[in-house]
């Protein structure tokens, strides 16, 4: 687990009050298997003045489920399952199932 959805990937969403919605990830919680997606699933807080801060309502992404959500893949552009192949030195990287193409900035 944690490897499938990581920061900066570009995830849709298939499930839930936000589906077919687009972002990019900010934040992963392995342990949780949740994820924060800019722009979506935005709850409003309320936060109260303090000395450097002006009180007031604060829109900020709420975390989704991990199985709600899958990778969109940067070559094929489509929203794929995350495969993974092991390269000959042994380090593991990330494939798209759909085109085979590593999801991984080397
Ligand atoms: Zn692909």
């Amino acid at each position: 687990m944690g490897f499938k959805i990581r920061k900066n990937d570009t995830v849709l969403v298939i499930a839930g009050d936000y589906r077919g919605k687009q972002g990019k990830v900010l934040k992963v919680f392995p342990k949780q298997e949740k994820v924060v997606v800019e722009h979506v699933n935005m709850v409003k807080r309320h936060t109260r003045p303090r000395t450097n801060q002006q009180g007031g309502i604060l829109e900020k992404e709420a975390p989704l489920q991990l199985s709600n959500l899958m990778v969109v893949c940067k070559s094929c552009n489509q929203a794929t399952r995350v495969g993974r192949k092991t390269m000959e030195d042994g380090t593991g990287v990330r494939v798209c199932k759909k085109c085979g193409e590593m999801l991984d900035a080397l």
